[in-house]
């Protein structure tokens, strides 16, 4: 019985931090190194939403607000479900807190017990089983691989779930994948929920306006109504709109569940900052014509990317179809050797090889529960992007082949 609790115990320091804690370390040591490790855009928020921040703080809206979001940015998020995912909800359905983040976090607090389990499809963006486990909740990682488009398939669901599971975690497109599901697939695993009624669903939604295919974006509320008293649906502005300092997520649920986030919520941050809500809600209604130009850039990086990643003998790389992740798998590495003679045994080995010898920061897919694979952000420059896949790609012909002479 220390001074620290068991549940801080269970927490680690969010994997994707301590990458580009590492790589900006070397970076302060004057070694040239590109960071593939962020994860948001590269976008400034646009010029009219901190025009309407600025304008709210000088009106006085710099004081507390209703402890999960003033009711005008309620009833944008509102007209928001509605128009962009055809969602029915009213202000009572709706929750805003200090990014998508605290939304999870009070939403695994509130409902998590003690030996609860909660589905979570990996590859994962790392923070829900970290978050599940804080709470005391198991997360039950279910590997979908790159063979299933890194897909949950309605078998594995199927199969994932016991008497305790509370919750199935949906994150589409993904983080770390890019992983889009489509309405087809969604329906089929609503045939599976259907058939168990104790499992609710949290689907992440944030990533949905970053997609470089033509299909209508899908999510699992719209596609399966009947379904929807035990379905949140989570987003905010911080990867469509570039505002993560802004820290504003929002989701739509059944009241039961809004009203206790709302008690939590209460006794912790009290409410999410005024100026980053005035900031939402001009982004919320300010129009997304931007967007297209954002994702075009976005899909020419993740075109140059995936090509470059393939065209180097170890590496496979699925087009991602969201988000702005490239997760290539890295089995075809391991084993070999380093002119230094070390054996990169795991992923691990892999990106800190890419740190030393190419000074490219990328993240172990071992943080993301599927590996062997790193992540690679595509939310930089084309010009950093071509330099870091080049400096790989010398990195890996460098490297010794497990069994010298079989090839
Ligand atoms: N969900 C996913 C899948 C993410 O990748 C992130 C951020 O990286 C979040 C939620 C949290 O977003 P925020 O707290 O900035 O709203």
């Amino acid at each position: 019985m220390g001074f620290f609790t068991s549940r801080i115990g269970r927490l680690k320091p969010s994997l994707t931090s301590g990458s580009a804690a590492r790589a900006r370390a070397l970076l302060a040591q004057g070694r040239n190194i590109i960071i593939l490790t962020t994860g948001e855009p590269d976008f400034d928020t646009p010029a009219h939403i901190i025009e309407a921040a600025y304008s709210a703080m000088k009106s006085g809206q710099t004081r507390y607000t209703s402890t999960d979001g003033t009711p005008e940015l309620k009833q944008a998020i509102c007209d928001k479900f509605k128009r962009e995912n055809g969602l029915d909800c009213s202000p009572s359905n709706i929750t805003v807190s200090t990014g998508a983040k605290q939304i999870i976090f009070n939403i695994f607090s509130t409902t998590v017990e003690t030996g609860d389990e909660v589905v979570i499809p990996a590859p994962y963006w790392v923070s829900y089983p970290d978050i599940v486990g804080y709470c005391g909740g198991t997360a039950i990682t279910i590997a979908c691989t790159a063979d299933d488009r890194f897909k949950l398939t309605p078998e594995k669901l199927e199969a994932s779930i016991t008497r305790r599971t509370k919750w199935l975690v949906l994150n589409s497109p993904c983080n770390p994948s890019g992983a889009v599901y489509t309405r087809g697939e969604l329906k089929e695993l609503g045939d599976v929920l259907r058939r168990h009624e104790h499992v609710w669903v949290l689907s992440d939604d944030i990533y949905e306006h970053l997609r470089y295919t033509d299909d209508e974006y899908a999510t699992i509320a719209h596609v399966n109504p009947d379904l929807a008293e035990r379905v949140v649906t989570l987003n905010g502005v911080s990867k469509a709109y570039a505002m993560t300092g802004w820290r504003i997520g929002y989701a739509a649920g059944p009241e039961a569940l809004i009203k206790k986030l709302s008690v939590l919520q209460s006794q912790s941050t009290s409410s999410p900052s005024s100026i980053g809500q005035a900031g939402a809600l001009a982004a919320l209604t300010g129009g997304n014509d931007f967007m297209a130009s954002w994702n075009q850039q976005y899909r020419d990086r993740r075109d140059h990317v995936t090509a470059a990643l393939n065209a180097i003998p170890g590496l496979r790389c699925s087009v991602p179809d969201g988000a702005f992740y490239a997760y290539p798998m890295c089995d075809g590495l391991l084993g070999s050797r380093s002119r230094e003679g070390h054996v990169l045994s795991d992923d691990t080995a892999v990106a800190d090889y890419f740190l030393e010898r190419a000074g490219v920061a990328v993240v172990p897919g071992t943080g993301f529960g599927l590996s062997p694979a790193f992540r690679v952000s595509f939310a930089t420059s084309k010009t950093l992007l071509e330099d870091a896949c080049a400096r790989i790609a010398q990195a890996c012909m460098e490297l010794e082949p497990e069994h010298p002479g079989a090839h």
